[in-house]
């Protein structure tokens, strides 16, 4: 991820100049920096920049079937993706999360809705605050220190609570399996 303090830079790369129109325009009222590629090889170049923080790949590119687009991407970065895909069966759906989508939407999309996902994903691959210091509601904890305060009283915790909660704290959108949780 490029790690800058700027605005998250997204490339568009969708050869309908309507719908990638409508696209660029969209997010750069949210404040997204946008470019664009209109073919397969154009958007692994563009890719390969290390500019953006995020692509949403048509499937349906010229150039290059879209599936080896999402398979050269995760190969050669960790850019994450969010597919555009008109094909709304399971199957495909699944497959797509197999070749290492992040995520994926369906053709007619809404752009609130693709906006939404956009940030969902961006979040999930932000890094840790430096601090070491999560607030969620009025429970803090510090990961320097290993204190937990809720509403400014301190809690015991033995290290293993310690390090699930501070997990837990650190990533509060994302649901998580017990295995993941307790290797
Ligand atoms: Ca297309």
């Amino acid at each position: 991820m490029s790690a800058s303090r700027q605005n998250p830079a997204i490339l568009i790369a969708e050869d309908d100049p309507g719908s990638r129109t409508a696209t660029r325009l969209f997010l750069q009222r949210f404040g997204y920096r946008v470019g664009e590629a209109t073919d397969g090889p154009g958007t692994l170049r563009e890719a390969s920049l290390g500019r953006y923080d995020l692509v949403l790949l048509d499937l349906g590119l010229p150039g290059l079937d879209g599936e080896d687009v999402l398979l050269r991407l995760r190969r050669d970065s960790a850019l994450p993706v969010i597919v555009l895909t008109g094909r709304s069966e399971e199957q495909e759906r699944i497959r797509l999360l197999d070749l290492g989508a992040d995520d994926y939407i369906v053709k007619p999309f809404s752009l609130p809705e693709l906006e939404a996902r956009i940030r969902a994903v961006l979040r999930r691959g932000q890094p840790q605050p430096a601090s070491g210091r999560i607030e969620h509601g009025d429970l803090v904890v510090d990961r320097h220190t290993h204190r937990v305060t809720k509403a400014g009283k301190p809690i015991e915790l033995t290290p293993k609570e310690f390090d699930l909660l501070a997990f837990l704290a650190a990533n509060p959108d994302q649901v998580f399996t017990r295995e993941e949780l307790l290797p």
